[in-house]
């Protein structure tokens, strides 16, 4: 059955190429995936429910929609997801061409902004996006509406609610704070700071306070139990931090270890540096304790990501830090770890930062 299913697919796309392409060309499979190959509609058409002109139209792809083949055919018809749907096309109105979307450039979307099927209001809704939530462009836009890969999906969005170089107000729980993006101004003192739970003085905005609560407890029901050391860190505390550093080490190592003021995410009152019983504080030996292990496979699920990990100091501009977390809130830090970003700068598709 798959050889038939298989024989049948390199005879559609042999007859796609004939018609559409004219020479020969190898299918195009999605990045990761050997099986699926992408086809991309040749014009405005519609998809049937079953295998026959005379069947009902249950979706309309526009030229230039992405669909994924299904594997399977039958005659001149060929079954295909698009925008979350299955249906039947005429095989001459798809071709194999190679998308443009990963030579596009990453974009972020408005909070709360409606990814939809198809390139009208009218359209539903497929999802909506979370803050800071980012994906590529595939390059093609319909009207006032761009097609994104959202998730392994191709959906559209109002352009007015994309933008391709992201930067976040100091006041947002999304500010990327690194040796080349200081905070703006430098002396931005955040509002709303409560003490964090199981401190005495340790201070963090409400929302990154309260997550640090709720981590701590699920990692209590573990048997895991780590402090809040340091959080928030005013301007003129870092200024006097850092000056210590280069007394002691000089300016090249403190820069490796220390954020010079205004350039500390202390500063924005989201991060936190963690310590556990015994004797490593503040080194590299927290990731192989108890705490160090369960902060690293679990902090996500609190919105928190280890901020400098092993391996990222070229992109960070830091030597590796398993106790410093950082609040980037639940979507953000989940998105982070199911598309494999190691740093925030990878994540948000922006430069290295290993130097000021
Ligand atoms: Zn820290």
């Amino acid at each position: 059955m798959a050889r038939t299913r298989r024989a049948g697919a390199a005879v559609v796309a042999a007859l796609i190429l004939t018609a559409l392409v004219g020479a020969p060309a190898a299918a195009d499979p999605l990045p990761g995936d050997g099986k699926r190959t992408v086809w991309v509609a040749a014009a405005d058409l519609g998809l049937h429910a079953r295998p026959a002109s005379a069947s009902p139209v249950t979706v309309r792809a526009l030229r230039g929609s992405i669909a994924t083949y299904s594997g399977v055919s039958q005659g001149s018809w060929v079954r295909v997801r698009i925008g979350g749907t299955d249906a039947w096309a005429p095989a001459r109105f798809l071709t194999t061409a190679k998308p443009a979307w990963r030579e596009r450039p990453v974009w972020t979307v408005r909070d709360g902004a409606a990814l939809r099927a198809l390139p009208f209001a009218s359209s539903p809704a497929v999802t909506t996006t979370f803050l800071g939530e980012r994906g590529r462009l595939t390059g093609i836009s319909r009207g006032s509406r761009v097609q994104v890969k959202h998730r392994g999906r191709f959906l559209w969005v109002h352009s007015s609610a994309v933008s391709t170089a992201p930067r976040f107000a100091a006041t947002s729980t999304l500010v990327l704070v690194n040796k080349r993006n200081p905070l703006d101004p430098r002396d931005h003192v955040p509002a709303n700071l409560v003490v964090v739970s199981g401190s005495s003085t340790a201070r963090m905005r409400g929302a990154a306070a309260s997550a640090m609560a709720r981590m701590r407890s699920a990692a209590a029901a573990d048997g895991v139990s780590f402090s809040v050391i340091s959080a928030y860190r005013s301007y003129v505390t870092q200024r006097s931090l850092y000056a210590r550093y280069v007394a002691s080490l000089g300016q090249a190592a403190a820069d490796r270890v220390s954020a010079r003021a205004g350039y500390s995410e202390h500063q924005t009152g989201l991060a936190a540096d963690l310590a556990s019983g015994g004797g490593c504080r503040l080194g590299a030996c927290f990731g192989d304790t108890a705490a160090g292990r369960w902060v690293r496979a679990n902090a996500y699920r609190y919105g928190f990501v280890v901020r400098y990990p092993e391996g990222s100091t070229s992109i960070t501009g830091y030597a590796y830090e398993p106790w410093h977390v950082r609040y980037v809130g639940r979507g953000v830090a989940t998105a982070m770890r199911e598309g494999g970003y190691a740093t925030y700068e990878q994540y948000l598709g922006r430069p290295a930062a290993p130097t000021y």
